[in-house]
């Protein structure tokens, strides 16, 4: 007897199951309307460098439920990427992001701070992407050398000559690209030569434990020579102590994101917090 024959008896109507498929799809219902009705929101997480000086900031999508509250971008974005819904998505957030880039701009305090902004791997497939983040630049009339986009390991694989080409377009008017996540894929490190990254971003695993880590520890130091070698620089997230700080800044990583310096903030509490730091 086979353990498969013996399996055989178990109901194919489970409950539970069915409850989570009926979330799933009522939650995807609320998605579609979520846009049309303004309940998504750009909050923004400030990047700095060694001075402690703001570099720009990384945009972070929320959903504000009108009865669920703040959901969680790892909620629901891997929920709209498994349809279109992303692609609408993305265009909003592209969009807001060229507009905050504008407005950005023409203050003198914020005119030098970039965007990053993250595109998941069917918005960046579309054909037409390239031509899509174009249309929003200059509908927004926003510099596009103000405008990052992060990228992950996972995105690049079996794509790498569409990607470059489509890196390539875009660097071309000045548009910068972060490898986002960096560590946590399987790739092999070769695609690293082809794409023309300007940044790795070395994923928050690795820095929570880097001060009793030495593998972590060791992992930092091969990915800043990897940079050195590249010509890219890199960016530790989910910095979260002044130790950790300590240890990147000795290891030779300049630039940091995380909750020890600021969490994403809405765009009234961004809005308050340029105008304590401006009038400092
Ligand atoms: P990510 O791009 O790697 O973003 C970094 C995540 O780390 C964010 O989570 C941020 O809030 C969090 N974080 C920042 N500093 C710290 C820290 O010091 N400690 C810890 N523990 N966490 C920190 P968030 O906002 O929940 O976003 C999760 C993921 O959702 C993002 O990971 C990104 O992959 C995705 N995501 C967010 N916004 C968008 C978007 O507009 N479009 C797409 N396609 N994906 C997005
Ligand atoms: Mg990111
Ligand atoms: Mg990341
Ligand atoms: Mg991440």
């Amino acid at each position: 007897q086979s353990k498969f024959n013996a399996q055989s008896s178990v109901s194919f109507f489970d409950p539970i199951m069915q409850e989570q498929v009926n979330k799933v799809v009522e939650l995807e219902n609320d998605l579609r309307h979520a846009l049309d009705q303004k309940q998504l929101q750009l909050y923004f997480q400030p990047q700095y460098d060694q001075n402690r000086s703001i570099t720009g900031c990384e945009a972070l999508i929320r959903w504000v439920h009108p009865t669920k509250g703040l959901i969680s971008p790892a909620e629901f974005i891997p929920l709209a990427e498994s349809s279109d819904l992303i692609l609408l998505i993305g265009d909003f957030v592209i969009s807001t992001a060229c507009q905050k880039l504008a407005a950005w701009q023409a203050e003198a305090f914020t005119a030098n701070w970039t965007l990053a902004i993250n595109i998941s791997a069917r918005q960046f497939q579309c054909k037409d992407f390239v031509e899509r983040v174009m249309q929003h630049l200059s509908d927004a009339q926003a510099p596009a050398n103000r405008l990052k986009l992060e990228l992950t390991e996972s995105l690049l694989i079996d794509y790498t000559d569409e990607a470059v080409a489509k890196m390539s377009q875009l660097k071309k008017v000045g548009v910068h690209f972060s490898l986002d996540d960096f560590g946590t894929g399987f790739s092999s490190l070769s695609y690293l030569k082809k794409l023309p990254f300007d940044q790795i971003k070395v994923d928050k695993a690795f820095i929570h434990d880097l001060i009793n880590n030495h593998s972590d520890e060791a992992i930092i130091r091969s990915v800043l020579a990897m940079g050195k070698a590249f010509d890219m620089n890199v960016i530790a997230e989910g910095v979260e102590t002044e130790q950790q700080l300590q240890k990147l800044k000795e290891l030779g990583c300049y630039f940091y994101q995380g909750f020890y310096f600021s969490k994403p903030m809405s765009d009234q509490q961004l809005f308050s917090w340029i105008d304590q730091l401006s009038a400092d």
